[in-house]
């Protein structure tokens, strides 16, 4: 970009939830590298100690960085009604909102502009409009979860009712009301930043630009694919070293992501499909939402029996993984994933074919993704989560499918391969960043 937008300063706001923070560090780094200043604002307490490892490490590698903290008012998780600790943070920091106007108010040089969590929008719009702060989104799901995100509670003709999470169709949960409200509110903001690209979602990517979808939509910036930064790189040795003596697409790797726990009735049933698909699998077993800390044993969760079974075919961890050197490896040849956006952008850059098993939120939508691009499954009939037990014998099946089918390796190497070359020339991103400068100046 031209040195005329040299002096911008951006505060960046992040909602709770690896798979919200990644996303905006990994646009931070390709912030920085347009010579912006950038305030992160960090909120405080934080749920997860891998959210706050992952921010003091990301601030060490980048001491321009300016970090603003944030201290919320406390929620009686009771009185909210809400169980789960990543959605809970989100609603603490929505009531909490009013508290960012002193902080905003008091950075240094003023804010040219800031980027909000998609979770936290109808809250932080009334505290920024006031200040008459340009606001963008980073909207941390796919293109095709935007569409129904900027209709709803109408649902697009491209997006089947069965598809929305069961919490959305409940029009009392709060999940419902705060969805609607960020909804009613994006015409309020400047643009809206995604982690897509034109060949993952052409069709919703025009569709969103064509206004035909939603009035008054502000522009779209599909900045994607993002990519990890060093800093999230990860000592964990043991799945890389297992995985470099395994032939060539040989192995299924299986992962749900940063907060999502099966019962342990699920997980066993994975266990025996696993075995009874006859591939070799590297496995990250988790069973509790947030981390890992005083987690059973792997022999507690998954059985004797089964340990025993696994021993010969796949390894098994609990801890952390560094996805992305995993999917970077010759040997993984499919993708057990619940489709969480991160995994699937990540998933489409490397070319391995996805069985979409979605679990919760926009996780099916974004599966509808893969599907589409004939890519990967989306395993509608395996329901939600933890609503339907899902038996090994069928889990067994589709990974064979998954591990044989020829047509989906190739549409994802063919994805895969423009995938890397916009990461390469960097020139999506760039163009995207070019087009949101004009458009700044201009409100
Ligand atoms: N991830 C990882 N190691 C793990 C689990 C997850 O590196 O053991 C990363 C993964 O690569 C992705 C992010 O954490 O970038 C998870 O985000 P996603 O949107 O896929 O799912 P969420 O965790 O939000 O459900
Ligand atoms: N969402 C929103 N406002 C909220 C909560 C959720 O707009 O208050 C949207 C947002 O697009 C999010 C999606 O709902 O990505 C699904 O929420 P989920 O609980 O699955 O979280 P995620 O998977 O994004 O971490």
């Amino acid at each position: 970009m031209s040195s005329s937008d040299g002096n911008l300063h951006v505060a960046l706001l992040p909602s709770s939830g690896t798979g919200h923070l990644l996303p905006y560090l990994r646009l931070a780094a390709s912030l920085i590298h347009h010579q912006w200043s950038l305030t992160l604002i960090t909120t405080h307490p934080i749920v997860s100690s891998a959210e706050s490892q992952l921010i003091s490490t990301f601030l060490s590698a980048f001491p321009q960085i300016t970090q603003k903290k944030f201290h919320t008012i406390p929620l009686d998780p009771v009185a909210a009604n809400i169980t789960d600790p990543f959605q809970l943070q989100w609603e603490t920091i929505r009531q909490s909102a009013h508290l960012l106007s002193p902080l905003i108010s008091s950075s240094s040089p003023p804010l040219s502009f800031i980027i909000t969590d998609v979770t936290l929008m109808s809250s932080v719009i009334s505290v920024t409009a006031k200040l008459c702060l340009p606001n963008y989104i980073l909207f941390t799901s796919s293109a095709r979860m935007l569409s129904l995100f900027s209709c709803f509670p109408s649902i697009p003709s491209s997006i089947p009712k069965e598809s929305l999470p069961p919490i959305l169709l409940d029009s009392n949960s709060s999940f419902t009301k705060n969805f609607s409200d960020d909804s009613g509110s994006l015409k309020h903001f400047n643009g809206v930043l995604i982690n897509s690209f034109e060949e993952l979602e052409k069709e919703q990517l025009e569709m969103l630009a064509s206004g035909n979808l939603t009035k008054g939509l502000p522009p779209v910036f599909p900045l994607g694919p993002f990519l990890p930064l060093e800093v999230e790189r990860i000592s964990l040795f043991a799945p890389l070293k297992w995985l470099e003596n395994q032939e060539e697409s040989s192995v299924v790797y299986v992962s749900f992501g940063s907060r999502t726990a099966m019962s342990k009735e699920q997980i066993r049933e994975l266990g025996y499909g696993l075995v009874l698909s006859g591939r070799k699998f590297l496995w990250v077993v988790k069973s509790k939402v947030v981390d890992k800390e005083e987690e059973e044993g792997l022999d507690e969760i998954l059985g004797h029996r089964l340990m025993k079974k696994i021993e010969n075919n796949g390894l098994v961890v609990k801890e952390w993984v560094d996805q992305w050197q995993i999917l970077s490896q010759k040997a993984v040849g499919g993708f057990i994933s619940h489709c969480g956006w991160n995994s699937v952008v990540e998933a489409a850059w490397h070319g391995i074919p996805v069985l979409g098993w979605p679990q919760q939120g926009d996780q099916m939508i974004n599966a509808e993704v893969i599907e589409a691009g004939g890519w990967g499954l989306c395993m509608k009939s395996w329901g939600w989560g933890s609503n339907h037990l899902v038996k090994g014998v069928e889990i067994g099946d589709k990974i064979k499918d998954l591990m044989g089918n020829q047509r989906m390796k190739m549409e994802c190497a063919r994805i895969s391969e423009v995938a890397k070359q916009r990461s390469k020339a960097g020139e999506g991103c760039e163009n995207m960043l070019k087009t949101l400068f004009q458009s700044l100046k201009k409100s």
